[in-house]
């Protein structure tokens, strides 16, 4: 994790991370559905893991696993990708269920790893958790 407080935040709101998605980091329940994506995006940015592990729906296929093996596969995808910049396309949010749908802009190298995901989201005892997402590669703004 970076130590400086005054950098801005990965997750393209333009706030710096202490007034932005640190005090999620830390353990703060995100308000909405919106905000957990938004929190999990600047997590991967930040090599942050376990924020990634504790914040997915016990139903999403990675957890059944092995978490050493899984939460290695996070890292080493965030280790080899840079996170320019989050684009939210949509947010359609209900009491216990939302979908958001994102542009993640990324580079893997010299190569654009950028895509376009529907993301699932439902909320568990009052916790917004990540459950699964449809994935296209690229930018597909009619996605919403
Ligand atoms: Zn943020």
């Amino acid at each position: 994790m970076a130590a400086d407080p005054d950098f801005k935040c990965p997750c393209s709101r333009g706030k710096f991370y202490q007034e932005c998605c640190a005090p999620y980091h830390r353990g703060k329940a995100a308000e909405s559905a919106e905000k957990l994506m938004r929190s999990r995006y600047s997590a991967y940015a930040l090599n942050n893991v376990d924020y990634i592990v504790r914040t997915t729906h016990p139903r999403h296929p990675a957890v059944s696993q092995n978490l050493n093996v899984w939460k290695e596969a996070i890292l080493n995808s965030c280790l080899k990708t840079d996170f320019e910049r989050l684009e939210i396309l949509s947010v359609s949010e209900q009491k216990d269920k939302a979908i958001v749908v994102f542009i993640a802009h990324l580079k893997q190298g010299e190569e654009d790893a950028t895509f376009t995901e529907r993301s699932y989201f439902a909320k568990v005892e009052g916790v917004w958790l990540y459950v699964n997402g449809d994935v296209a590669p690229g930018e597909n703004r009619h996605l919403k």
